[in-house]
């Protein structure tokens, strides 16, 4: 198989050029073309002789693929399906919002993390994205010259597949790559701690830890992650670093009837997550098939989210989108045509 360029820093764009026999500047030349002009085939860049666009198509792949399938949502958003491997795909959702494109990026195919209520997880782990594969889904949408924000919040636990994802979010904030501000881009975790502390570290992107239960035991029948990494440890990590300036931290929490949503369950979370500065997001629950629960009724989450506000948190109700088409949160990998 063909080495990738796309994912390349320009110094290994430069040695992948310089291998074929091109000059080194080659090496800016591609990087302009895939990261800034964003084009998706060697015949699209004009200033390469035809004979080194030959050549850079004989010994690599530029990485770009096409979208096996798309779905559009009666709200606007838009569900792409991208090959993997042969048997399962990848999926992306572009969710517009009045001047905003949304991205929501996978970064593995299936998920290895087993959480009780999401679609990914039953599907099993399939493998993971190469950076490669991460950009592509910035590239191929239809809406790729549009975007204004990404969140990695699709299939898979990015911080899984940790060296690839930061890789792309290397290529996206770069000043040689998207040039993005790590402002546009939110990294959302169920909370991998080693991995999650690279990332602090490492990156300057906002960040979103899927909590939806401020109960050990509880959140631990949910979500196995929570016997290897508790959220008290991922709080007490959190709490030594600084969010008041630009970086965000935020709080997922999904909503199942009569499991998670009460007032203790409300006061349990404002205790959890006293000394941080940070947000909840109150997310809807999608009915999934052979789950014991329903979602919470909407004036049980409007009253979650008022007590946890009369009580200091930011908090407020996710709005779901793309239901229709199987786009909406924790229903990836529910429904495909070929299915
Ligand atoms: Fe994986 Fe996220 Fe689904 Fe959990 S919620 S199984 S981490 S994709």
């Amino acid at each position: 198989m063909k080495q990738k360029l796309l994912g390349m820093s320009p110094a290994e764009l430069k040695e992948a050029a310089v291998r074929i026999g091109l000059k080194p500047y080659a090496g800016k030349q591609l990087a302009e073309w895939m990261y800034v002009r964003r084009v998706r085939s060697f015949e699209a860049m004009t200033n390469i002789s035809k004979e080194g666009r030959a050549a850079l198509a004989d010994s690599y792949d530029l990485g770009t693929s096409d979208p096996v399938e798309v779905h559009v949502s009666s709200d606007g958003t838009k569900k792409y399906l991208f090959g993997f491997d042969g048997k399962s795909s990848i999926e992306s959702v572009v969710i517009p919002d009045e001047d905003r494109r949304t991205l929501c990026v996978s970064s593995q195919s299936g998920c290895r993390m087993g959480c009780k209520f999401c679609m990914t997880g039953r599907q099993g782990f399939h493998g993971n994205l190469s950076a490669a594969d991460i950009l592509n889904q910035f590239l191929s949408v239809e809406e790729s010259h549009e975007l204004t924000n990404a969140v990695f919040m699709g299939m898979g636990e990015p911080l899984d597949n940790y060296d690839n994802v930061l890789r792309a979010i290397e290529v996206l904030t770069s000043d040689w790559g998207f040039a993005w501000s790590p402002k546009r881009v939110t990294l959302s975790t169920i909370g991998v701690l080693p991995n999650l502390k690279r990332f602090l570290d490492g990156s300057r992107c906002h960040i979103a830890v899927s909590l939806h239960n401020p109960f050990a035991e509880e959140r631990a029948s949910m979500m196995p992650v929570q016997k290897a990494w508790p959220a008290s440890e991922i709080l007490d990590l959190l709490r030594s670093y600084d969010f008041s300036g630009q970086r965000r931290v935020s709080f997922e929490y999904t909503m199942f009837a009569g499991f998670n949503d009460d007032k203790v369950h409300a006061d349990a979370l404002v205790r959890l997550l006293r000394g941080l500065e940070c947000r909840v997001n109150l997310i809807r629950f999608h009915r999934i098939p052979d789950f014991p629960y329903d979602p919470s009724p909407l004036p049980v989450m409007e009253a979650f989210r008022d007590r946890l506000s009369r009580q200091g948190v930011t908090c407020t109700i996710r709005a779901s989108r793309g239901e229709d088409i199987f786009a909406a949160c924790g229903l990836l990998a529910g429904k495909h045509d070929k299915d």
